[in-house]
C-alpha cells in the first residue's frame, strides 16, 4: 500500500469527550464561585433547551453522529478536517427510511431498497479524502444510491453531478437533497459507467459501486490534475484504488480492500 497514512489508526484512543468548566477549576473567591454556578446553570439551561427543542430521538441521533465521526474516522485515521466537519453536518439518518434511521450511524452499509445500500460511514469519509478535495472542484459521483455521500460531497467542493441507474433510487435522492436545500448537485439516470461525457472534463470521480476495472471514458474526463477513486475488483471484494497523473504519467495509489454493490450497465459487471 503506497499510503499507509489514510488508514493509520490515530493515537488520540481514550479521549476524553466530558469537558469540564474552567470556572470551576479556578474558583477562589465568593464571586468567581458565583459566576461559575451561574455558567454552569446556562448551560444546563441551553442543553435542556436543545433537548426540547430537538427531542429526545433527534439528540439521541446527534449523539450518535458525533460519536461516529470520533469513533469510526477519526480514530481509524481520517485526518482531513474538512471531511470531519462535511461527515459531522450530514444527517445519515436523513437518507434512510424509518425503520432503519435509529441504525444510520452504526458502522455499515444499510438497505436503501431495489437491493442496494447506503455505503459505511467509513467508507464515504474513506473516498472523499482520498478524492483530496479543496473546495473549488467539480466532481462526478457514480452511483448516487441515497444521496448521502452526495450530500458529503456538496459541502466538500463547488459542484457535484451524480448519475444514479435505478429510476426509483434517483427520485428519492432528488426528494431527500431537496428537503435540505442542496443545491449545488445535477442528478442524471442513465448508465454512469461510461461517465457523463458532455459534463466533463472533473477534477475528481468517485464511483460508489464496484468496477472489473476502469473503463477508458473515465480516466478521458479528467481535468489534467484530476482524480479517480473507485472500487476494483472482484463482484465480492475490491480494492480502493485512486489513479491521477503525475509528472504527465498515470500514477495508481491504493487503499485497502472494500465491498461495494456491482456497477452495472455497459462498463460494469456482467450478470
Ligand atoms: N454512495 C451511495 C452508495 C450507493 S450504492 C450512498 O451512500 O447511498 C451504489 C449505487 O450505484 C446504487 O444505487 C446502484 O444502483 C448504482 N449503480 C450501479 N450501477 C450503476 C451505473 N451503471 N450507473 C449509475 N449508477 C449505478
Amino acid at each position: 500500500m503506497k499510503n499507509p497514512g489514510i488508514l493509520r489508526r490515530a493515537q488520540n484512543d481514550g479521549m476524553d469527550l466530558v469537558q469540564s468548566f474552567p470556572e470551576r477549576r479556578e474558583m477562589r473567591g465568593g464571586r468567581t464561585r458565583l459566576r461559575g454556578y451561574r455558567a454552569a446553570g446556562q448551560a444546563a439551561m441551553l442543553i435542556l433547551w436543545i433537548s426540547y427543542g430537538c427531542g429526545d430521538a433527534a439528540m439521541d441521533l446527534m449523539a450518535a453522529r458525533e460519536r461516529m465521526v470520533l469513533d469510526q474516522l477519526e480514530r481509524r485515521g481520517i485526518s482531513d478536517r474538512r471531511v470531519l466537519e462535511a461527515m459531522r453536518a450530514v444527517a445519515r439518518d436523513r437518507f434512510l427510511a424509518p425503520e432503519f434511521a435509529a441504525h444510520a450511524y452504526d458502522d455499515a452499509p444499510l438497505p436503501i431498497g431495489s437491493a442496494q445500500t447506503i455505503s459505511q460511514p467509513y467508507m464515504v469519509a474513506l473516498i472523499c479524502e482520498v478524492a483530496a478535495l479543496a473546495g473549488s472542484e467539480r466532481v462526478l459521483e457514480i452511483g448516487t444510491g441515497s444521496g448521502y455521500q452526495t450530500a458529503v460531497l456538496a459541502r466538500l467542493c463547488a459542484r457535484v453531478y451524480s448519475v444514479e441507474t435505478i429510476a426509483g433510487l434517483h427520485q428519492r435522492a432528488r426528494a431527500i437533497l431537496a428537503r435540505q436545500n442542496i443545491a449545488n448537485v445535477e442528478l442524471r439516470l442513465d448508465d454512469g459507467s461510461a461517465g457523463w461525457p458532455d459534463q466533463g472534463p472533473f477534477d475528481a470521480i468517485v464511483v460508489t459501486a464496484a468496477m472489473p476495472g476502469i473503463p477508458r471514458p473515465l480516466p478521458d474526463q479528467l481535468a489534467p490534475t484530476g482524480r479517480l477513486v473507485a472500487p476494483i475488483g472482484e463482484d465480492e471484494l475490491q480494492t480502493l484504488v485512486r489513479i491521477g497523473r503525475r509528472a504527465g504519467a498515470w500514477q495508481e495509489d491504493y487503499f485497502g480492500e472494500c465491498r461495494f454493490v456491482k456497477m452495472t450497465g455497459k462498463h460494469g459487471f456482467r450478470d
